[in-house]
């Protein structure tokens, strides 16, 4: 089934969220439809009885840090000559789909969340925080987390690389509803295909180094020892200055969620955070 959808959706987010919907895992959930796409998807909900609405309007990708995704786009009409993404908003009631859709066109991004059957606390933090200079919340998520060190259920960088258990921002990387969601999908996708919930763990169990400005890096197979992290290879969005620090040292020392230091040079401030996903915390 993973692979049916994501011969259809090409991106694995993008499919696990349409195999959440069907499995019931989600109320809603929300994709973006390349606009030549649109009449294949319909084929395939109609196929798979899940309903659908389709935004008013279109929007551009914009150029970001990831290859597999942006968490910025910019609106423009569905009739422009320039081609872009619809949002779809699927689930087993029109009814639901519809109101997700008028949700967004209302920019009632609390009602959307809600509809999404992402958690109270989550939605509010969205509401709060989101801004149109200000469409990644990952640090902000950062800033209301207490340390470093998560559970790998709640690690949100990775969906850089098309791998992710969260569809939404958590309030905090210890937020109990989210991670209870998350543990839900990755029973979803062990059912489905265990090839795919082992990388899925594999990626997600990674220390994280977090930047506005120089890419997300992952570090691979790491183990830390007290404040010291060592690691494997470096999977990036950015072949950035930090990129080539980062992977000829393989060793780093955290000082705290905002600040490390790799090979002597101390690296901090409010566009960095560090963040080591692992079994703990449980
Ligand atoms: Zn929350």
């Amino acid at each position: 089934m993973i692979r049916q959808l994501q011969q259809e959706f090409h991106s694995i987010i993008k499919s696990l969220e349409v195999l959440y919907v069907i499995e019931n895992a989600k109320p809603c959930a929300r994709i973006l439809v390349f606009e030549d796409e649109l009449n294949k998807t319909a084929n395939f909900l109609d196929k798979n009885k899940i309903n659908s609405a389709v935004s008013d309007f279109k929007v551009l990708k914009q150029v970001s840090q990831s290859e597999f995704y942006s968490d910025k786009s910019v609106k423009i009409p569905k009739n422009d000559a320039r081609k872009g993404y619809f949002f779809v908003y699927l689930s087993k009631s029109m009814e639901t789909a519809k109101k997700a859709k008028l949700a967004e066109e209302n920019n009632n991004h609390l009602e959307l969340g809600m509809l999404l059957g992402y958690p109270k606390c989550c939605c509010e933090f969205f509401e709060k925080n989101f801004g149109a200079n200000k469409t990644d919340l990952t640090l902000a998520a950062l800033g209301n987390s207490d340390g470093f060190e998560f559970s790998f259920y709640t690690d949100i960088a990775a969906r850089h690389f098309d791998v992710s258990l969260l569809s939404h921002f958590p309030h905090s990387f210890e937020c109990g509803p989210s991670i209870n969601i998350a543990k839900n999908n990755f029973e979803i996708i062990k059912k489905h295909s265990e090839d795919t919930a082992a990388m899925f763990s594999g990626i997600l169990q990674s220390a994280v180094i977090y930047t506005m400005q120089e890419g997300v890096f992952l570090l691979r197979k790491y183990e830390k020892i007290g404040g010291k992290i060592i690691y494997g290879d470096v999977m990036t969005t950015s072949k950035s200055k930090l990129y080539y620090l980062l992977s000829s040292n393989k060793e780093l020392n955290v000082i705290d969620k905002k600040s490390f230091i790799v090979n002597d040079t101390k690296i901090e401030g409010d566009g960095y955070g560090v963040m080591v996903f692992g079994l703990n915390k449980l």
